[in-house]
């Protein structure tokens, strides 16, 4: 009986979550909570489907970082989160004078975003601009991004990547708390070709887009038992046959070439978010 009432509680609360409208305008519950939950910090599902409690702001600068276009209210994360854009923007301007700019972190108790990203939903994943800027440079935080990849040619422009954008993915890719770093094919096959010890590429995955930002993933931490881990990367550097195929496609789709495959019919089936962050809008006053 306790079950069943359970998953009538649950069956109503989704449903309500995923038909929630304010003012009858096209957004999802979680875009227009304006602040995080009060409780102890706790990443709850995947990064791709979840929730999160104890978020933490992001400050609007610090030593070697300056957040971007404050009003999307995406800049909060988890308090690991925090710190480790702390530590890599003191990194940066020690070792260069350069600062970084901080794209999305998370919404304040992440959850899925109106556009932009599927994941960043449990405040451990956040996006940086690959351009660097100096420390003491002031920056307009609404300017537009700027790619350092060509992506029909498949090479990166300005003559390659940018030593302090270098170190600052080295630094991202070897830090204990960091699961992936997500990048364009092109930066990787580059830092491939130009790295004498590859074995930190690994971590380094491609992805569509990513050409003017990478997008660091932390870890799932101990204290969040509900929080769900990505399968590690593979072994080895990624250096391979696969990377060519991501740079060919991808200059393939800019110029037209790309010929796509027939898609398959299935539906997808709607994502069903873990109980407890339909538990946590439900304890939300509107
Ligand atoms: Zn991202």
């Amino acid at each position: 009986m306790r079950k069943l009432i359970m998953a009538l509680c649950f069956v109503s609360a989704s449903s309500w979550a995923q038909n929630y409208q304010p003012e009858n305008k096209p957004h999802n519950a979680w875009s227009v909570i304006k602040s995080p939950s009060g409780s102890f910090a706790e990443s709850i599902g995947s990064y791709a489907n979840g929730c999160m409690t104890g978020a933490v702001a992001l400050p609007p600068t610090g030593e070697g970082f300056v957040d971007m276009r404050r009003n999307r209210n995406r800049f909060y994360g988890q308090p690991k989160l925090i710190e480790f854009i702390k530590q890599l923007g003191r990194y940066v301007n020690e070792r260069h004078g350069k600062k970084l700019l901080i794209g999305d972190l998370s919404q304040p108790m992440g959850g899925r975003m109106n556009f932009g990203h599927s994941s960043h939903q449990i405040g451990l994943d956040v996006d940086i601009w690959m351009q660097l800027i100096l420390a003491n440079e002031q920056v307009d935080p609404y300017r537009d991004m700027r790619t350092i990849v060509d992506k029909a040619g498949g090479f990166v422009l300005n003559g390659g990547i940018p030593k302090e954008t270098r170190d600052a993915l080295y630094f991202a890719a070897t830090h204990p708390d960091v699961a992936r770093v997500f990048v364009n094919p092109v930066v990787k096959e580059y830092l491939c070709s130009t790295e004498t010890d590859t074995s930190w590429l690994r971590l380094l995955r491609a992805w569509w887009g990513h050409d003017e930002h990478f997008h660091v993933r932390l870890k799932c931490d101990g204290n969040s038992p509900l929080c769900k881990n990505q399968a590690p990367p593979p072994p080895g550097d990624g250096c391979d046959g696969s990377l060519y195929n991501w740079v060919q496609e991808q200059s393939d789709r800019v110029t037209g070439r790309f010929v796509p495959k027939p898609k398959s019919k299935k539906k997808r089936k709607p994502k069903v978010m873990p109980e407890m962050c339909y538990q946590l809008l439900e304890q939300q006053s509107w």
